[in-house]
């Protein structure tokens, strides 16, 4: 019986909340938007759970990181649907021949709520993935610039085998 080739991968975003509401951009997490609430600045939407499972994913295939492969210099990803570069990092995890076993990422935010819109995240990210995406939401009990709402973090890992 041949063992397979199972390998982890680790990833981390985090980006800070406009402090100045530029009324262009929107919070987006796990693709979905939520109104009402402050927006994350990036180059990108600055999905944060997106961009630390694309991270992932790529430091377990060992493919370098996100910033190598969609590079803030680059025009094309201005604004970009971070869901999109999700299935696009998949892609090439894929066609370096592994399988994506599953991916799960931890929010950590004081806000917005993160259950009421768990299971439309989880879909978003499983459908961008192709393999199952577990999230889950984490406050940083006041500590730190996560704990001030500052911004948004993300921890993910993924297993990927072949
Ligand atoms: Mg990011």
């Amino acid at each position: 019986m041949s063992i397979p080739d199972i390998r982890v991968g680790q990833g981390f975003d985090v980006h800070r909340f406009e402090v100045e509401p530029s009324g262009s951009r929107r919070l987006v997490l796990g693709g979905c938007v939520f109104d009402g609430e402050p927006a994350l600045i990036g180059h990108s939407d600055a999905d944060v759970p997106a961009h630390a499972i694309a991270d992932a994913l790529l430091s377990a295939g060992g493919l370098g990181d996100l910033g190598a492969h969609f590079p803030d210099s680059d025009p094309r990803w201005e604004g970009a649907d971070s869901l999109e570069i999700l299935a696009e990092v998949s892609g090439m995890v894929r066609a370096d021949g592994w399988s994506i076993g599953n991916a799960s990422v931890a929010l950590v935010c004081e806000r917005p709520r993160i259950a009421p819109r768990r299971a439309e995240m989880e879909s978003n990210l499983s459908t961008a993935v192709g393999a199952p995406v577990s999230l889950t939401g984490r406050r940083a009990e006041g500590l730190g610039a996560i704990g001030r709402v500052e911004g948004i973090a993300g921890f993910a890992s993924v297993v990927i085998l072949r």
